[in-house]
């Protein structure tokens, strides 16, 4: 038996799988292939490396007896890992694969292809005619079943669904080393975990927008099923782990949930399932969350902050708690059925403001709200844009952080509310959209991001993740992470600390740190804080210097302290 995965990434409300980061689809169906059958041959490819590598995959393709894609980005969005699959590829590829039984799974299988922003998915249907078996429920589960029914496409219900978590526990543990042929491996891959599905405000209905109630009753992960998977990701090499695979991780064995709107939040429980993941990983990297209701916060504040509490005890710094706001506007709330009011979001940004401000040992705050905007959702009018304008201002002038603010266009995808309405909203005001972007970035990001690193901060363990004429693009790994412009080229993965220069909207620059000052571009030098003007010069003519003596000499001492003589490299994180 011989499988090979296509990754083609993966990009959800509650889970992402794009480079660096691995979702779980392509570990699960992994694990589901080697229960089924021990000693298959399972080949891991991104769909990056198809496109590099496009003949020599295709002819180990063409050899398979399985080929699984597994991929589907429902929030679309341009991303520095990696490109997800295109439309033309999706139905061209497996075209040319003619021996193997080809199995589609994933976002993309069960709910089409997000075109854009603002305009509806294609439906899944349209890929029957490319694919055996289009896994419209769970793939891990289709992909099970048909390798023990012998690859027979007949035998297999394409909408066949896990009823909890028995068999995914299995397949985790057992498909965690496919991570050996993740391309991030060894530097900066982020294994995204799931602690457990299904959102807590299906029992009224949810947001109009969203699929998760569609799950219907939340089913639980335990704690020691997480903790063995990570081990055994952590075994493969895995260093950076985000339990970002659920709608809400303050809901994580909550109390009332399935029974009320906003079950109350179980530290607890908390406590144990993070506990767990730091004994089962002792020497990790990064340890992060995604996604928070803010309405929890706000119908539970005392149980949510000492849960915040506990998140941020065994968590690492840089660490965001994903606010799906959506809306400012109080009419639009309404009628979609989100979450939480303006005033409620607001009270939640404070609480994780309270708890996770304070900067942690790699330079950012240990724990920022994100903010979520949806547009073009029902009974939105040019009013929102203004409203959602001033709930950010307000945010500003209170004094308070966010790590970053999410503007999407909805995107309808079939068995929500949205469906019936499509992107007509979105398209409307799209002007609006354009603008409010627009205003965003000026008026909020760039202030923000100077108040969150401000010049002068030291970030420390960034990885180099690719180029941009003359800069090096560094990030931590992790949830949202910055992206720092490095003036300076160096080889990708490498590891370094940066001291934070410039602000831009999205983006920072930064200098290495401490700065080789034989080696340093004339830009680096020119934005070293405290750097007199006229040394950048004299550096460049007297270097190669033999001791910072001497070049503090040139520079002073201000300037000399985010300078060295000699290769630099980043400082290791301190034991937890
Ligand atoms: S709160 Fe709304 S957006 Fe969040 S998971 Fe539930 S239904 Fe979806």
């Amino acid at each position: 038996m011989r499988a090979l995965i296509i990754d083609c990434y993966t990009d959800e409300p509650a889970g992402l799988g794009v480079p660096p980061y691995i979702d779980v689809y392509p570990r699960y169906v992994a694990g589901a292939i080697w229960e089924a059958a021990p000693g298959a041959e399972v080949r891991y490819v991104t769909v990056d490396f198809v496109r590099a590598n496009f003949e020599r995959v295709m002819e180990y393709a063409a050899g398979c007896d399985l080929v699984v894609f597994v991929g589907g980005v429902v929030v679309p969005g341009k991303y520095l890992g990696g490109e997800p699959i295109k439309l033309e590829e999706l139905t061209r590829w497996p075209a040319l694969m003619e021996k193997p039984v080809k199995v589609l799974g994933g976002p993309l299988a069960r709910f089409g292809y997000g075109v854009a922003g603002g305009r509806v998915a294609v439906h899944p249907r349209e890929f029957e005619k490319h694919f055996d078996l289009v896994a419209r429920g769970d793939v891990e589960v289709a992909v099970y079943e048909l390798v023990k029914e012998g690859l027979r496409v007949e035998a297999v219900d394409p909408s066949v669904v896990r009823e909890g978590y028995e068999l995914v526990d299995r397949f985790a543990v057992k498909g965690a080393r496919i991570v050996e042929q993740h391309p991030n491996l060894g530097w900066n891959l982020v294994a995204e975990i799931e602690t457990f599905r299904g959102c807590p405000r299906w029992v009224v209905g949810g947001c109009s927008f969203c699929i998760e109630p569609r799950y219907g009753r939340v089913v639980f992960r335990e704690p020691e099923a997480v903790a063995r998977e990570v081990e055994a990701l952590y075994a493969f090499g895995v260093r950076s782990f985000r339990l970002g695979r659920q709608p809400d991780i303050l809901a994580y064995m909550a109390r009332g949930v399935n029974e009320v709107e906003f079950p109350e939040p179980n530290p607890e429980a908390l406590r144990r399932l993070f506990r767990g993941v730091r004994a089962a990983a002792p020497g990790l990297e990064v340890l992060h969350i995604d996604n928070v209701n803010p309405g929890t916060i706000a119908h539970h504040e005392e149980r949510a902050r000492e849960a915040l509490k506990v998140i941020v005890e065994y968590h690492t710094p840089g660490d965001v708690a994903a606010l799906g706001i959506e809306s400012a506007d109080p009419r639009v709330v309404k009628l979609n059925n989100l979450k939480a009011g303006p005033e409620e979001s607001l009270k939640a940004i404070r609480v994780v403001n309270e708890v996770g401000a304070r900067r942690g040992w790699n330079g950012m705050p240990e724990l920022l709200p994100g903010i979520n905007f949806v547009l073009g959702l029902l009974g939105e009018t040019r009013e929102t844009y203004e409203l959602n304008f001033q709930f950010l201002k307000r945010v500003l002038e209170e004094g308070l952080l966010a790590r970053r603010v999410n503007i999407r266009q909805v995107l309808a995808l079939p068995g929500t509310r949205m469906w019936s309405v499509g992107g007509s909203i979105a398209r409307e005001h799209a002007k609006y959209f354009r603008a409010f972007k627009r205003r965003v970035r000026r008026e909020f990001d760039k202030p923000m991001l100077a108040r969150i690193v401000p010049r002068g901060t030291v970030l420390r363990g960034l990885y180099v993740e690719a180029h941009e004429g003359k800069y090096s693009l560094a990030r931590q790994p992790g949830s949202y992470p910055l992206l720092v412009y490095v003036p300076e080229r160096l080889s990708v993965r490498t590891k370094l600390d940066v001291v934070v220069v410039q602000h831009g909207y999205r983006s920072v620059k930064g200098i290495p740190h401490p700065l080789d000052v034989n080696t340093a571009s004339r830009e680096s030098l020119s934005l070293v804080p405290g750097m007199p003007k006229s040394a950048v010069a004299r550096i460049l003519l007297k270097r190669p210097f033999s001791s910072l003596k001497e070049v503090e000499k040139v520079v002073g001492p201000e300037a000399a302290k985010y300078l060295a003589v000699g290769a630099t490299r980043a400082a290791p994180p301190p034991s937890s």
